[in-house]
Formats: C-alpha cells, structure tokens, sequence
C-alpha cells in the first residue's frame, strides 16, 4: 500500500491501489503507454520498442529498470503539493558573504521573485555554496520545498555538512543511490540527479551544482527528471565553473534564464592565468646551469 508522502514522491502502484486515491488530491500517470509498435516510459521519457514485452503483453522499460522494473500495468502516484504557509526558519550561518558574493546571492534572489531560472557561472573556489544560502532561506520560509542535487554523489556528501551548518534548525534528508536509510519526506533535499526520477511536481526550487558534470550534462534522462522533478512554478539554479559551449547556448536561447557571472575566488584575487613564454633549447640552458 501507498505510504503518504506529501512531497511529490513517486510510488509504483497497480491499478487496485490507485483506486482508492482521490483524483483531486493524487497525481496518477500510466507507468508506460503502449503504442501500435511500442512504448513510451512516462518516468523516463525513452521509447520502448517491442522486444520488451513479457510473455503476457506488458511492456517493461529497460532504461530505467535500475529505480525498480516498471511495466504498462503500473501507474506513477504522487501526492499533489499541499498550499505553502510561510514559516519560521533561522540561517544559522555565521559567515560573511564577499561583496561580490553578495552581489549574486542578491540577484539570485531577485530572479526567483521573477520567476526567473539563473545560471551561476563562478570559478572553483568562489564559495559558491554560500552565496546560495539567502535564496535558500527565502524559499523555506515560505513554506516551499527545496533540493539542491548534483550528479556526484561526493559533491553531495560535501554538501550535507556545509548546509546542516547553515540551516541547523532544518530537517535535510540525503539521498542516493546506496543510501541505506529509508526515504523521509523534508522540505530540504541533497541527492544525487539520479535521484530527482522519484520526484514529480515536488520543488518550488531546485539547484544542480556542477551541472556539466558527467554524466548529467549529456543524459536525457537525468535531463528530463530534472523538469519533472520541477514544479510548473518552480526556479531552476544551475552552478557551473566550466559551462560547456553547449549550455552556455541553451542558457541564452532561454528567455526564462538569466547569467550571473563571478571571476573571483572568495579571497577576490582573480583565477591565475597562464602565459605562453617561448624558451629557446631550454634543455641546454638548463644543463649549462647545472
Ligand atoms: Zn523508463
């Protein structure tokens, strides 16, 4: 039987069960729909074609088999988000943003108040974790939910500590693929990208840190989690120190995105570049020296 997460996440049912939910409050989606030559996944996205097919008919998708086998029987029950109520959440915080770190934290929560997704574009080292933690704040105490995902699980487990820290009075659950505790619903999320495929119409803000990251940057599939994993009014922010030629082009064609860019490290010396200097018969010179 269905457990009553309140949070968007996805259970596979059979048609039995999904019987005894309400429409009004429960989204419910076919798990495959079968076509005249073959299938669509609606938890992935990836075509089936007729070779999986079991001996009674049903199509199973291969694709995303590894989140537990799904076939044309099943139906993808998640329970429609609850009405937001601002609450009280404390930044427990105690650091000082750089006034360049200020700057994008402060547009960062300026897009999110118009609806606007942003790309933050900031060399290794920026701190960039720290200038997410007013939008964090400001989306929490609304009352709304909030998942920060990357598609390392060590960047992950890098950032389970750093926000207990900041939000210590927050429940945060961490999720991935080998996690061994069972999942618990919080309005504050870190998992893998894997991960978002559990997740239908659940935050009203997601972060992808290291978006360009394999293999997240070229998957369909985690792609296509992501905005599933998104509600209709939810702000996407995606973190990058190497945006690929390819995003960079995606992000501008997109009216809804906007860029935020920062050169500096937290300590504001810039990214040291190098120089090309010709040496001639260095090896000799350096012979000669010896
Ligand atoms: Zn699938």
């Amino acid at each position: 039987m269905q457990t009553m997460y309140e949070d968007g996440y996805v259970q596979v049912l059979d048609s039995t069960q999904c019987q005894q939910l309400s429409k009004d409050q429960w989204f419910i989606r076919p798990a495959i729909i079968p076509q005249k030559f073959n299938a669509i996944c609606t938890r992935c996205n990836q075509l089936i074609s007729a070779d999986y097919q079991l001996a009674d008919g049903r199509y199973y998708c291969p694709f995303c088999l590894s989140f537990g086998r799904l076939t044309s029987r099943d139906y993808l029950c998640s329970k429609k988000p609850r009405e937001a109520t601002k609450r009280i959440v404390e930044l427990t915080w105690m650091g000082q943003l750089t006034r360049y770190q200020q700057h994008i934290a402060d547009q960062l929560c300026h897009n999110y108040l118009l609806q606007q997704h942003t790309l933050i574009w900031a060399v290794t080292g920026a701190g960039k974790t720290e200038m997410l933690f007013p939008l964090i704040y400001q989306v929490l105490a609304e009352g709304k939910r909030v998942c920060l995902a990357s598609p390392r699980i060590d960047v992950c487990l890098e950032l389970l500590p750093r926000i207990q820290q900041a939000f210590q009075k927050e429940a945060i659950f961490l999720l991935y693929g080998d996690s061994e505790e069972a999942y618990q619903e919080t309005n504050l999320l870190i998992c893998t990208t894997h991960q978002l495929i559990h997740f239908y119409q659940s935050f009203d803000l997601l972060i992808i840190d290291e978006v360009d990251a394999f293999p997240y940057a070229d998957d369909l599939l985690l792609n296509y989690a992501t905005k599933q994993a998104l509600k209709v009014t939810g702000i996407q922010v995606f973190l990058t120190a190497t945006p690929s030629n390819r995003l960079l082009k995606e992000v501008k064609k997109d009216q809804s995105f906007a860029i935020c860019k920062l050169p500096l490290r937290f300590h504001q010396r810039p990214l040291l570049q190098p120089k090309c200097i010709w040496f001639n018969q260095w090896v000799t010179k350096l012979l000669q020296q010896i």
